[in-house]
């Protein structure tokens, strides 16, 4: 008998320890300009059962574990040899269980459910399965899911608030830009007054929230408008997270295309910052936090809490832009090359001059050479 279940490709970076739970199949929508995770995939609804008997291949395979660790004198350890001895006959490949005994090893706290818009299963479904996976799961604190604001706009309050009570908890909604300008340039196919509308009423049923921008995805031609208006619509939300997510325009996505043609411009790494900086000076009277949370931000420090932590990320980045052009192009490069991980990180090196110079000679300017760093990167 096997106990595999599907997982989807993609979760939160704050999810990196979550059980994974697929819900439904990849991206509803699928048409942002910027987005090639679901490219070629077409979207499906997963039935309650077929979700149900995930779940139960899930908890079939912990136990195994657990069962196999608790005999195997290791203290607790889950080793190689534990595995093995847990999956035994099972013909289950061992993908499943190194997952399984992954989350195991970090307390299965936390699930996430995926893929990119959970909330368009029915609530009354929604609340089954939430029941369901903690019945199964009782260790699970914290429950969270992607979700698309126009359809957070379509549920009722009531609905919603039915969802944080079967123990749905925080919601991650990609507002990415706050510009109608932008948001139609990028085909997301929600305005900014539904995400205002969605994020309101998310915020109201008691969810955490998460909104991410996207430094930089107006271009150069909307860099101002996209700073100004997100700041807008984030400060009518006042969601609990803001988390960027700065702009890249990938191989194979229409927005990769828009550069070529030239009718969208990227912006370089000093300008998106400038951008961030923007954002962040204009936004209101907020509560939540700001998070920085992805290998694609330039800056990694730039995270606090409003409002006492605002004026620090300011200077984070004042910081960042006061240093010299050759600094600053050090650590662009030592950042994308994995050699720093943050600004405090930053000290000047004789090797990141040389390879600063040898990557300009080679693709003429230190972005460009980012551009193709970061190819490889995703
Ligand atoms: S809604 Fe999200 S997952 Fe779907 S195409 Fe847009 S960015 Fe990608």
């Amino acid at each position: 008998m096997s106990h595999a279940f599907e997982l989807g490709p993609i979760r939160p970076p704050s999810e990196a320890y979550s059980l994974l739970v697929r819900i439904t199949r990849n991206c509803p929508w699928n048409k942002c300009a910027f987005c090639s995770t679901y490219r070629g995939q077409t979207f499906s609804r997963r039935s309650v059962d077929e979700i149900k008997s995930d779940i139960d291949a899930m908890r079939a395979i912990a136990d195994r574990i657990r069962d196999a660790v608790q005999n195997s004198g290791t203290h607790g350890r889950i080793t190689e040899e534990v595995l093995a001895h847990a999956r035994g006959q099972d013909d289950t490949p061992e993908y499943y269980y190194r997952q399984m005994a992954f989350w195991l090893y970090h307390g299965i706290k936390t699930a996430f459910l995926q893929d990119a818009n959970s909330l368009l299963l029915p609530a009354r479904e929604l609340v089954e399965i939430l029941g369901y996976l903690r019945e199964k799961f009782p260790s699970i604190e914290r429950i969270t899911t992607y979700a698309r604001a126009k359809t957070i706009s379509k549920k009722t309050l009531e609905e919603l608030v039915q969802l944080k009570d079967a123990g749905l908890s925080r919601l991650h909604i990609g507002m990415e830009s706050g510009s109608d300008t932008v948001l139609g340039l990028v085909s997301k196919g929600v305005t900014a007054e539904e995400h205002i509308m969605a994020g309101q009423k998310a915020m109201s049923a008691g969810f955490d929230l998460s909104e991410y921008y996207m430094p930089g995805l107006g271009g150069r031609e909307f860099t101002h408008e996209n700073a100004f208006r997100t700041a807008e619509v984030v400060t009518a939300i006042n969601p609990t997270f803001i988390r960027i997510r700065s702009t890249v325009p990938l191989p194979g996505t229409e927005l990769h295309a828009m550069m070529t043609e030239k009718s969208w411009t990227p912006l370089t790494e000093d300008e998106k910052v400038r951008e961030l900086r923007l954002f962040i000076e204009n936004l209101g009277d907020l509560t939540g936090a700001l998070l920085s949370d992805h290998m694609m931000n330039l800056l990694e420090d730039v995270e606090g809490r409003f409002p006492d932590g605002k004026q620090q990320m300011l200077d984070i980045i004042d910081g960042y832009l006061s240093m010299s052009d050759d600094d600053r192009g050090n650590f662009i490069i030592g950042r994308r090359i994995g050699e720093f991980r943050y600004l405090a990180d930053y000290t000047r090196d004789s090797r990141i001059d040389a390879i600063r110079r040898e990557l300009k000679r080679e693709y003429r300017t230190v972005d460009n050479a980012v551009l193709e760093l970061l190819k490889n990167f995703i």
